[in-house]
């Protein structure tokens, strides 16, 4: 597509004097907007003040410059239709083949410190956006360019076609500028709702392709892994490095994503093993080693082929402990330390990953849940209990060793889907029982998976007891405190039972439903 007239109109004029040049080199009409046109002329190009190409002057502080038929018209008329060219010939409109064009600094603007809200709105570009959307729309017949950064690649373009610029190239310039309209708006819009709103009316994010996955929960359904643009930290999983083993499946995601989020919550070291994005036992203790059989012997029927998380380097100790559990999918630990590494590398097929940032930051500080035709989003559920939220509620008191273990049970019992129920003795799980649709069944689970280990066990409830059925079936497994957020109307008859009972009952007023 030959290219005889262009519209330059641009803030950050880096690059623009050389794409001018080129383009008054083949012979090209440019038309400017004020400060563009002075950089150009000083430059010594020939070039058409928009004010005398619109016959109106640029007005209102700039605000109306190029909002003008005869540009839109030139922009948006149809090379293709007879009746488009015959209205704009009428109208005196002539046609525009190219524009280059970048918006007023709206982001930088109020990123600066103290900006005044005045300042904010009239770095909001109006006229930019209009034309750019208008070339776009049109991009058969015009070329919209958007960015300096593309510059170059124009230029080389316009040279090797004499003037001319391959139509392949239109689309994805238009493509362009739809991203970049629909982020600038964006922003303005989160300016407009103030910083308080984390939900904003738009959510940009792109995400972009990270690796082909062999299938997705099943062979028959075909999966990806992408990536959210622009967060390239390495302390997230998705950006994970791989030291070993068969490539990460579909399900080894999920399953990694929730034993990095369990160990997460812990400083002292840490192992968690999950099972379809549950944890079968976390285990906090003095050495790593430790906490893994820990975790192991909390209910070693289901982490048969688990997913290992580890929050500290792997040591050599912990890896013989790894490798006699028995069968094991993948580990994932902040770093190995060599011996470590060449023990756990004679497994063929167990998958090695390393967080080299470490497991404990958290990037990203929400979580999205799609449903049919759209996405939920919250924020994550990062809240540890406080001591001033707990209350103890009955006449017994839990002792400081039962306190240490109760407050262990609810950290654990945050990342369990619900109904969640967490038996834990010391800082090691016993029993835990999950995802049941009643508390009840989900009580029984702990308990059976506990087995004798229940008896002067703590246990910790995702959320409210509704009955006092519960606390009976706690007395007779024989467990001795309990921690739950409270609230429910039956709270009452429920503390009673507990004080007739003799188990021990903190509330915490927070409630840790995971769906
Ligand atoms: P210049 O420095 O050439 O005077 O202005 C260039 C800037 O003005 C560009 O960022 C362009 O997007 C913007 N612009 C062009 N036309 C209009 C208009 O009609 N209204 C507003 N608000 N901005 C415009």
């Amino acid at each position: 597509m030959k290219i005889k007239r262009a519209l330059i109109s641009v803030s950050d004029k880096t690059g623009v004097v050389e794409l001018a040049k080129v383009l008054s080199d083949f012979g090209v009409e440019i038309v400017s907007t004020g400060g563009t046109a002075r950089a150009l002329k000083e430059a010594g190009i020939d070039v058409v003040e928009m004010s005398d190409y619109t016959g109106f002057p640029e007005m209102l502080d700039g605000r109306v410059k190029t909002l003008h038929p005869k540009i839109h018209g030139g922009l948006l008329a149809r090379r293709d239709n007879p009746e488009h060219l015959k209205q704009a010939e009428s109208c005196g409109i002539g046609l525009i083949d190219m524009v280059v064009v970048n918006l007023y600094p709206f982001e930088k603007t109020v990123a600066k410190a103290g900006v005044t809200e005045e300042e904010a709105i009239e770095n909001i570009d109006i006229g930019g956006p209009s034309m750019l959307r208008s070339a776009a729309k049109n991009h058969a017949s015009v070329a919209v360019v958007s960015r300096p950064q593309v510059y170059p690649s124009i230029i080389e373009a316009l040279k090797e076609n004499d003037g001319c610029l391959p139509v392949s190239l239109l689309k994805s310039l238009a493509a362009d500028v739809f991203e970049l309209t629909a982020r600038y708006d964006a922003a303005i819009a989160q300016y407009l709702r103030g910083p308080q709103d984390r939900f904003p009316g738009r959510l940009d994010v792109v995400l972009s392709k990270a690796a082909s996955l062999r299938y997705g929960e099943n062979p028959h359904q075909e999966a990806g892994l992408y990536r959210w643009e622009g967060s390239e930290s390495a302390a997230t999983l998705v950006n994970a490095k791989q030291l070993h083993g068969k490539e990460l499946s579909f399900n080894n995601y999920l399953d990694l994503n929730a034993a990095l989020e369990n160990i997460r919550g812990f400083v002292r070291p840490c192992a968690c093993i999950v099972k379809h994005t549950n944890p079968t036992g976390v285990a906090q203790a003095k050495t790593l080693d430790r906490a893994f059989h820990d975790a192991w012997q909390s209910d070693p029927l289901s982490a048969f082929g688990g997913i290992v998380g580890l929050n500290r380097p792997v040591d050599a100790k912990t890896a013989r402990a790894l490798l006699k559990s028995g069968f094991l999918e993948c580990i994932l630990a902040p770093a190995y330390e060599p011996a470590a590494l060449a023990l756990l590398k004679a497994k063929k097929n167990l998958r090695l990953l390393q967080m080299a940032a470490g497991v404990s930051a958290d990037p990203q500080a929400w979580d999205a849940k799609r449903i049919d035709g759209g996405f939920l989003v919250q924020d994550k559920d990062a809240r540890d209990a406080a001591a001033k939220d707990l209350k103890v509620v009955t006449h017994k008191k839990p002792t400081r060793a039962q306190m240490i273990s109760l407050l262990f049970a609810w950290e654990v019992v945050k990342h369990v889907k619900s109904n969640a129920i967490v038996l834990a003795h010391g800082t090691a799980t016993v029993g835990i029982g999950m995802g049941e649709t009643s508390r009840v069944d989900s009580m029984f689970m702990a308990v059976k998976r506990a087995g004798r280990r229940s008896r002067g066990a703590v246990l910790a409830s995702d959320a409210f007891f509704p009955k006092s059925d519960n606390v009976a079936l706690a007395k007779k497994a024989g467990i001795r405190a309990v921690i739950q957020p409270g609230g429910s109307i039956a709270d009452e008859e429920i503390i009673r039972a507990a004080d007739k009972a003799g188990i021990a009952m903190v509330v915490t007023g927070v409630r840790h439903f995971k769906h």
